[in-house]
């Protein structure tokens, strides 16, 4: 039997780079934070490191797919320049205001789901890193274990909950 994958998912704003209060838009906006060791500890151990992140301004037409990829490409180019390999980004790109209900905006596990789903994860060895709630809940809902940090908090204090 093949073995799975694990994974540690990871919110965007508020934890790979800092929390402006609203959605981040522009590349400006990006302030990465020092999270290049701690997440360089995880992926030795293993585990990929996946990015799920609500990006509700796509449906206010705050800024299109393409913004948002070139400012993920960079987040990853950023990261890669560090020695931390970020595999892949999930995003919702809904608000219920604009586009309706959907299936992938957190608390929803869409994100989560995709990921499982995209890797071959096993989602009780993986994780996710997130600063609100709803990240905790969308974890509980995909079976993968949630962990809240504080906004801008580092990874490296919350090290000794991941195996
Ligand atoms: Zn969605």
């Amino acid at each position: 039997m093949l073995q799975k994958n694990k994974a540690v998912f990871l919110d965007r704003d508020g934890v790979l780079n800092r929390e402006m209060g609203d959605y981040v838009r522009r590349l400006e906006d990006f302030h990465i934070l020092d999270n290049f060791e701690a997440l360089k500890i995880l992926q030795n151990k293993g585990y990929l490191l996946l990015v799920a992140t609500n990006q509700g301004g796509l449906a206010k037409g705050w800024y299109t797919e393409d913004e948002l990829a070139k400012m993920h490409l960079s987040l990853k180019e950023t990261y890669h320049a560090h020695g931390v390999e970020i595999t892949d980004f999930f995003y919702c790109p809904h608000h219920p205001n604009f586009t309706g209900d959907c299936d992938c905006r957190k608390p929803k596990p869409g994100l989560l789901l995709q990921g499982i789903e995209k890797y071959n994860l096993d989602p009780a060895k993986s994780y996710f890193i997130g600063d609100r709630e709803r990240d905790v809940e969308a974890g509980t809902a995909a079976g993968v274990k949630g962990i809240l940090i504080n906004s801008d908090q580092p990874i490296s204090e919350i090290l000794d909950l991941i195996d």
